[in-house]
């Protein structure tokens, strides 16, 4: 059985650092083990391009895998070919086999069909539980399923249930919080999101550059002036689509931006000019995590302030924990994802407390953007 997952874990010094996405892999390798299956594992790791690189081999990240699982792990030095035989051969049936990067061959990204035919000669079925590689047609996650018997893997359909439960058939009212850095990386997530959600809670860097269209001086703050028409255009699509934009109303500013600078909390429409918006002030932190407990469910992506940096790590943090009470208290539905968002949730201690973190980052914002994922259409059809 091949199962397509996501091992392109971090590594120091050719030791893995965060096990976090091995450890998310183990119920379907071990469903898979517990059904007589020989589960042979495939993945990515960086960007070779098409070329062998040490540096971007699996094998250290097999070992790290047979630590999690506490069983042996085959290592092929091939994903394709003799090696990848003879390490399949090496192994019996309910053990596990980890192949090389499937990336050391050009025909995974060109989502080239002999390079699929290759990898699919080894087994009967295949299995995908890479939702994270899922915004890819790759050979991988959409040539192969041509070729084999296809089904999706326990975190595949985990984070499937998760999404379509946030947005797909909401209950309602449905809330959906954006921060981050700059709107510009997210002009495609907040077009989706105005038709979908009833408030779009808008915080962060990004929420200057709605503010500074709404005709305030946002002082030093982190702007995109040059967007100003496209925060126009999202302010008027959500009023014809009866969402509602929240934007803060005070924040906590200072003049530089570093651990301990001194801050003070002003009204939006009196930031000094030479200070700069680096959090939500304490009004709308209050009014935000007011609104929370009228919702039924949330959606978030980005931190509401420089979270990094304390004390602007205030807003993301009371909003966050205030999510994770109401969803251990079963008033709320709570899903979270890409980007900064996990080590943002992290920070706060709020992470575990969510109905749902996703770990997908380009993929969880690709679906964020409404956008059809190759990998799940090619599971589907
Ligand atoms: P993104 O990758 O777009 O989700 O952006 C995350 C980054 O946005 C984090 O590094 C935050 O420190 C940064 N950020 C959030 N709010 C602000 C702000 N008001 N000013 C400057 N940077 C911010």
């Amino acid at each position: 059985m091949l199962v397509r997952v996501d091992l392109n874990v971090p590594m120091h010094d050719g030791l893995v650092t965060d096990t976090t996405r091995i450890e998310r892999t183990l119920p379907t390798i071990r469903d898979l083990q517990a059904k007589g299956a020989q589960v042979i594992v495939l993945s990515h790791f960086g960007r070779p391009r098409g070329q062998r690189k040490l540096e971007m081999s699996l094998q250290p990240v097999a070992v790290a895998l047979q630590t999690s699982l506490g069983q042996k792990v085959t290592f092929g030095a091939d994903c394709i070919g003799a090696d990848a035989v003879a390490a399949i051969a090496s192994a019996d049936n309910g053990e596990v086999v980890v192949l090389e990067n499937l990336r050391f061959h050009a025909g995974e990204e060109a989502n080239d069909g002999t390079f699929a035919q290759a990898i699919a000669d080894l087994a009967d079925a295949y299995v995908n539980d890479a939702f994270s590689c899922a915004h890819r047609a790759h050979a991988s996650t959409e040539a192969i399923t041509c070729l084999l018997p296809a089904a999706a893997g326990r975190l595949m359909q985990t984070e499937l249930e998760a999404l379509s439960g946030a947005l797909g058939n909401p209950e309602r009212p449905v809330a959906a919080v954006v921060g981050g850095a700059k709107i510009s990386t997210k002009m495609d997530v907040l077009g989706n999101l105005v038709s979908k959600v009833d408030q779009l809670i808008i915080g962060g860097g990004m929420a200057n550059t709605f503010l500074f269209a709404s005709g305030i001086d946002v002082g030093k703050s982190l702007s995109e002036t040059d967007m100003a028409d496209q925060a126009h255009d999202i302010m008027a699509n959500a009023a014809a689509e009866g969402c509602e934009i929240i934007l803060p109303v005070d924040a906590k500013v200072a003049q530089t931006f570093e651990a301990g600078a001194r801050s003070q909390a002003v009204s939006v429409d009196s930031v000094p000019t030479d200070s700069m918006i680096l959090d939500l002030g304490p009004v709308s932190i209050n009014d935000l995590v007011q609104r929370l407990g009228r919702c039924r469910t949330v959606v978030w992506n980005g931190p509401l302030g420089a979270f990094e940096i304390s004390p602007f790590d205030a807003g993301t943090n009371a909003v966050a924990c205030e999510t994770a009470r109401l969803t251990q208290e079963g008033f709320l539905l709570s899903v979270a994802g890409g980007g900064d968002t996990v080590a943002a949730l992290a920070n706060a201690g709020a992470v575990d407390h969510f109905s749902y973190v996703s770990t997908a980052g380009g993929a969880f914002l690709e679906w964020l953007e409404g956008k059809t994922l190759p990998g799940v259409a090619a599971l589907e059809s």
